[in-house]
């Protein structure tokens, strides 16, 4: 018997199979998670969409491109760059 599942204690991330960092429930070693897809078109870097992020730590969200989301920092508490725009998420549901 024993505890399999117990993170919270300090930077408890590790990640042996390759995390996929667009996947919803992503977190990145900066504690930035990912909520979903946005489809929102990155204002940042050609041909990418936005994704929404969410802080660990503080609970602000806000929009990240994909190729961004691995070494994602938080605007508000981790002086990270803003956040990209996101778009309505009730428009989503076209996206798939
Ligand atoms: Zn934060």
């Amino acid at each position: 018997m024993r505890l399999t599942a117990k993170p919270r204690a300090g930077m408890g991330v590790r990640e042996g199979a390759r995390a996929v960092t667009t996947e919803p429930g992503y977190k990145n070693p900066n504690r930035q998670i990912v909520v979903n897809k946005n489809g929102a078109p990155s204002t940042t870097r050609d041909n990418q969409i936005v994704y929404r992020l969410r802080c660990e730590l503080c609970q602000h969200e806000y929009g990240c491109n994909g190729m961004d989301i691995k070494a994602r920092l938080c605007p508000k508490c981790q002086g990270g760059t803003a956040g990209e725009p996101l778009r309505d998420d009730a428009s989503q549901a076209s996206l798939f």
